[in-house]
């Protein structure tokens, strides 16, 4: 029990978010005009604030910072008021966990009320919309058969595996990019993660070998670019727990056993602008989910314009030893909050 414990907060711990060295290498990086396209949409905000529904036309109240001091993170351009919804935010890439395969949406997450069964494999989606945005890569998908790797992930207890499986897919059929992910800091990695991670991909490689994909389509899929993607996941992926969507008494009641029976997530999922939030034991934002994989950043507390939004990495509710030992040892830094100065 206490392993499984000591386990779930590990997780929690490594689908955080650090940027670190990331930014340093950001400059160089050609990902750097997907930044630039967050700053340029964020600096140009106006004051009138739009509490529920942040569109187009008002860019949400944050600028992502470049600078290589201590500027870097995602800062308020106005004030923000508590319990606002600062923004919301997509996936890049996202996928059910594995006891939640066929209970949710295959693209969104969302739980079932109206599903559009898919015949093979018994995934299924919520809408027409999720089921035609996942069409190209789901035919790719199809095409191969996923039983070891789906095995293999299953034996060694891997979730992010399926996120790699998923943006290999989308790549291969053209609807995302080989480099989606390269904006965002990488884990560092043991010798024996990337020995496990090869063994990933040589089942992930004969997989796609075996299905009717074209060595053109499959150029993008060497081992350095899953070990690079897994390392970006490892760190930044989001494990999705829905505050909302359940109908009736009985499905809570339903839900409530599946939570102690199960994994509570429903997938994990991988975003880009939420991945730039930096830590704070004490944080003045956090994200919600609450009935599909969109991200729902919103503020704790009142928030001055300059500050800087941060969320919580780990469970604060941990003493101040225990979430310094899991910030080092998960992110190789200690928290220097305020709660932190003050030794709590
Ligand atoms: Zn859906």
């Amino acid at each position: 029990m206490l392993l499984a414990v000591v386990r779930e907060t590990c997780d929690k711990m490594f689908q955080l978010v650090r940027y670190g060295r990331w930014l340093k290498n950001l400059k160089k990086s050609q990902s750097n005009l997907l930044l630039g396209f967050y700053i340029s949409s964020t600096t140009t905000t106006t004051a009138a604030r739009n509490e529920s529904n942040p569109s187009r036309s008002s860019p949400p109240p944050i600028r992502v910072s470049l600078t290589e001091s201590a500027g870097r993170g995602v800062f308020a351009t106005r004030a923000i008021g508590a319990g606002e919804l600062i923004h919301t935010a997509k996936p890049i890439v996202s996928h059910p966990s594995l006891s939640s395969t066929t209970s949710v949406c295959y693209l969104c997450l969302k739980s079932f009320r109206n599903r559009i069964t898919s015949e093979a494999q018994g995934v299924s989606f919520c809408s027409q919309e999720c089921e035609e945005q996942s069409k190209v890569f789901y035919e790719v998908e199809k095409q191969a058969d996923w039983s070891a790797y789906r095995e293999y992930c299953c034996t060694q207890g891997l979730k992010y595996p399926l996120l790699a499986k998923r943006l290999a897919c989308m790549v291969t059929c053209g609807v995302a990019n080989a480099e989606s992910l390269d904006i965002l800091q990488p884990a560092i990695l043991s010798p024996e993660m990337i020995l496990q991670m090869e063994k990933e991909f040589t089942l992930l490689r004969s997989a796609f070998e075996e299905a009717n994909v074209t060595d053109e389509q499959m150029a993008f899929l060497t081992k350095q670019w899953y070990v690079g993607v897994l390392a970006r996941i490892r760190i930044n992926a989001f494990r999705i727990e829905l505050a909302g969507g359940l109908y009736d008494y009985q499905d809570l009641l339903s839900s409530a056993a599946a939570l102690v029976e199960a994994e509570a997530a429903v997938g994990n999922a991988v975003y880009m602008l939420p991945s730039f939030y930096n830590h704070d034991c004490d944080p003045n934002a956090h994200i919600v989910w609450i009935e599909n994989s969109d991200a729902r950043v919103k503020a704790l507390r009142d928030i001055e314009a300059g500050e800087e939004l941060r969320i919580c990495y780990i469970d604060a509710s941990m003493d101040h030893d225990a979430r310094q030992t899991l910030l080092y040892e998960g992110f190789g830094f200690r928290c220097h909050c305020l709660r932190c100065l003050s030794g709590d």
